[in-house]
């Protein structure tokens, strides 16, 4: 039996916890399953990284990015196979690129391409528990890519698609998926299983419980995830294809997205193109567009509004500037939070939204900007209502216990 286990941030974050995981790996090892792991950096290690690269320069360039972030799952790859070295058992640390990750070219947020398996399977063979350093890989060109943040979960989902693994076990420090995240409304309840559909919506919105592209790829590979914590034993929550008779739930879950930054472009020239010339530049930038709101036109101007990831906010004032002739006035917000409620059930079911509206109303809270799709309504609000909002829509759909 191959079993892939990823350990987060939280679960390798100091050298007790890379020997707590230690054990957890070993005993799994007694229990005669072959192993891949994958790990993390320990918790706040590539945040402080990326606070070095901010110390010389805002927009610092992505290959040295990717150089720079890789190495905190370097260093705890190599940590964990010292200790399970240690303990007796025979381990191998690798990087990414070892491991055989083929990714594109997109710097700080490269999308794998393929895995050669062949190192990772002699390895394997060789009685090796192998520990691949997660959030890496490798380009045509031979340089290091990273797979965006949470991309550790990338890396644990791939490899265990592309070795046909019996499990993908991922640790954190909750026992499982909730309804929403616990750290804000304690009532949240653990579900026992979630569909890839909502749970990729749920992390697409915030709930960085697992990145969202690991969740897209184990849909497509159907791979079956399970959400386990490395600090206690429980069944965690599977991650898989609905089945055939699940109950199709109106609203499962409720997440906050508070990285979200606001551009307001005023008195935008009405013409024909305008919209496609601003967001192809910003797409040639890579800079993520959510949610976009254009206002009817008057006197041959308009108003245009969308959102970026608040780490993206610089760039986008830079693609601005260079349509300055084009808008009278420009406003940015980093305070707003987008939080969203999901469920399948919504496909089916009207209402939905003038309910989550309702709620937010009802509390004074005023909403920015809407978003809807079969399976999700957002809204736009100022950042410091998120928390409020998330509990307010929780309590109105009796998500809680
Ligand atoms: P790791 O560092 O192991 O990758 P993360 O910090 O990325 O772990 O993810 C775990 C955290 O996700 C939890 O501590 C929890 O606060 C948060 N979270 C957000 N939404 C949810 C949710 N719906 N269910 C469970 N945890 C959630
Ligand atoms: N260390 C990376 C991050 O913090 C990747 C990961 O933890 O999955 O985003
Ligand atoms: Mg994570």
């Amino acid at each position: 039996m191959l079993v892939v286990q990823k350990y987060g941030g939280t679960s390798v974050g100091s050298l007790e916890r890379i020997e707590n995981v230690a054990k957890r790996v070993a005993k799994a090892r007694d229990e005669g399953k072959d192993l891949v792991i994958v790990v993390s950096a320990m918790s706040g290690e590539t945040n402080k990284l990326i606070e070095y690269a901010h110390h010389f320069s805002k927009t610092p360039s992505k290959r040295e990015m990717d150089m720079l972030l890789s190495s905190g799952e370097r260093v705890t790859a190599a940590l964990l196979a010292i200790a399970l070295n240690e303990m007796g058992y025979k381990t191998i640390a690798l990087t990414g690129r070892q491991a055989g990750i083929k990714t594109d070219n997109a710097h700080t947020y490269a999308r794998i391409e393929s895995i050669n398996t062949q190192r990772l399977r002699n390895e394997i063979n060789d009685g090796n528990i192998v520990i691949v350093a997660g959030f890496q890989g490798i380009n045509n060109d031979g340089e290091v890519t990273t797979l965006g943040r949470g991309g550790s979960d990338l890396s644990a989902v791939a490899l265990a698609g592309a070795l046909n693994a019996d499990a993908c076990e991922i640790y954190s420090d909750v026992d499982g998926i909730y309804t929403t995240d616990p750290r804000i409304e304690p009532k949240a309840k653990k579900l026992d299983f979630i569909s890839y559909d909502e749970m990729l919506e749920l992390s697409s919105l915030g709930a960085k419980v697992l990145q969202n592209r690991s969740v897209e790829l184990a849909k497509k590979m159907g791979v079956k995830i399970i959400a386990k914590s490395s600090f206690s034993d429980g069944d965690g929550t599977v991650i898989a294809d609905k089945g055939e008779n699940m109950e199709e739930v109106l609203v499962s879950g409720v997440a906050l997205d508070k990285n979200q930054a606001r551009v307001s472009l005023r008195d935008v020239k009405d013409r024909p193109g305008i919209a496609a010339e601003i967001f192809n530049k910003l797409a040639d930038e890579n800079i993520n567009i959510d949610m976009i709101i254009q206002n009817a036109s008057e006197n041959g101007t308009t108003n245009l509004g969308f959102t970026v990831p608040q780490s993206e906010l610089e760039r986008a004032k830079k693609v601005m500037d260079s349509f300055k002739e084009e808008f009278g006035s420009s406003d940015y917000d980093e305070n707003v939070a987008k939080v969203s409620i999901v469920g399948v059930g919504m496909k089916s079911h009207s209402g939905v939204a003038a309910k989550a509206f309702e709620a937010l109303a009802k509390n004074n809270i005023n909403i920015e900007m809407i978003s809807t799709s079969e399976i999700k309504v957002s809204m736009i609000i100022d950042e410091k209502f998120g928390e409020l909002a998330v509990r307010v829509l929780h309590e109105a759909f009796g998500l809680g216990e």
